[in-house]
């Protein structure tokens, strides 16, 4: 079974609403093998939609493959860095506020500190990572993305 939604809905439209490159014509995430550069766009229509119903199966099945994660976390680096002329403090810090409005997971903190310090992420940082740590760290990236792409750059400082 290849679904990637439900059938009786589909979330095309949210594209519209996307202001950045979707994961799909992104560098390096486009070169995935199929259907992940096609899952990576549904995943942040989803979230564009905000859909809880689609949601949870496309996380499950970009978290299953562990270069779908990374270069997902990769898109969502190379995006929030363009926006912020660099990766936030805020995005990275382990002592965030814990009322601040966009909370990273720490999975997506350790790997963004890496985009940060150095412009890529290290396989080595990323190679032991369960499952449920690829899950969050994706769940973050997207979500990231989906607020910026709402609020711009007021997204993390609401
Ligand atoms: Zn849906």
């Amino acid at each position: 079974m290849e679904k990637t939604s439900r059938a009786d809905h589909r979330h095309d439209a949210a594209a519209q609403r996307l202001r950045f490159i979707p994961p799909s014509r992104a560098y390096l995430t486009c070169e995935l093998p199929a259907p992940f550069p096609d899952v990576l766009d549904q995943l942040t229509y989803v979230t564009l939609d905000d859909c809880q119903q689609c949601r949870p199966a496309l996380l499950d099945r970009v978290a299953g493959d562990e270069r779908a994660t990374l270069e997902l976390v990769f898109w969502a680096c190379f995006i929030t860095s363009e926006t912020y002329c660099g990766i936030p403090s805020r995005l990275v810090a382990d002592d965030e506020p814990p009322d601040a409005p966009f909370r990273a997971s720490a999975t997506f903190r350790a790997l963004a500190r890496q985009y940060g310090a150095h412009g890529r992420i290290e396989d080595t940082v990323w190679i032991h990572r369960t499952a449920a740590q690829r899950r969050e760290a994706a769940d973050t990236a997207v979500t990231l993305v989906a607020g910026l792409s709402r609020w711009s750059t007021d997204f993390l400082y609401q």
